[in-house]
């Protein structure tokens, strides 16, 4: 007699947690029920599939992004910063929002953080237009706070269709708020750090915010770590 198929925990847990961003993606679409019409069931099979997607550019996300208001973050900003790089990147950095320079400049990550995540991308053998980089939320939290949930809510859907227009086949988060927001979960980044998870169809992968090391450049050895683990599966060893 044929036995059942036997599934692995850790490919359980894998699955549970595609499910569980898959429900958390449709809550923060909007979805408040099951739409069963076969346009909502190609888009959901379409998601997760890094080959499917659903044919929408990077200059069209943008476009539909417009001169945002959803959201009060765009009264204080002087530019949003919808991220640059390759839009066909294999690796995509999120990092958490816009900082003082990067809202006067409409470019991610071009601060002293942003100094310091060139030359991670450097020693990576890379440079940033061979990769994209983006932010959770796109414009400037005032005095640089933590972005409150209605933002987040606002802006994240942006970010889910950037990442599935670009496919790529790596994330890696920066920080706590990157890493704990595209993961939904609370644990801290120490705990995090140098593991992939999944989050639609990609994997992510947290380390520590390049402003963190700049303070705490004790810590530039783990992020060498984490790092080497990208490169890996890029398959530039
Ligand atoms: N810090 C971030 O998280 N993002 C930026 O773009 C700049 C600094």
């Amino acid at each position: 007699m044929d036995s059942e198929p036997s599934i692995d925990r850790e490919d359980l847990s894998t699955v549970v947690a595609e499910i569980g961003n898959t429900l958390r993606f449709m809550a923060r679409s909007g979805c408040r029920g099951f739409d069963c019409s076969p346009q909502s069931l190609a888009a959901i099979a379409a998601w997760g599939n890094p080959s499917a997607g659903c044919g929408e550019t990077l200059a069209e996300i943008r476009s539909d992004l417009g001169d945002c208001r959803r959201c009060g973050l765009a009264g204080g900003r002087k530019h949003i910063v919808f991220g640059s790089g390759n839009p066909h990147a294999r690796l995509v950095f999120v990092g958490e929002g816009p900082g003082h320079e990067e809202d006067q400049q409409g470019e991610p990550f071009v601060g002293a953080a942003g100094q310091l995540l060139t030359k991670i991308i450097q020693a990576m053998k890379l440079n940033r237009n061979d990769v994209y980089i983006c932010n959770i939320i796109k414009c400037r939290p005032p005095g640089n706070r933590n972005p409150a949930p209605d933002e987040i809510a606002a802006c994240s859907p942006f970010l889910e269709r950037q990442i599935a227009a670009i496919k790529p086949k790596l994330i890696c988060a920066l920080g706590t708020f990157a890493a704990q927001t595209l993961l939904a979960t609370n644990i801290p980044i120490s705990k995090l750090r140098g593991k992939f998870y999944p989050y639609c169809g990609v994997k992510v992968l947290p380390t520590y915010h390049p402003a963190f090391l700049l303070r705490n450049p004790e810590r530039k050895r783990d992020v060498w770590e984490d790092v080497q683990k990208l490169m890996q599966e890029l398959g530039r060893e």
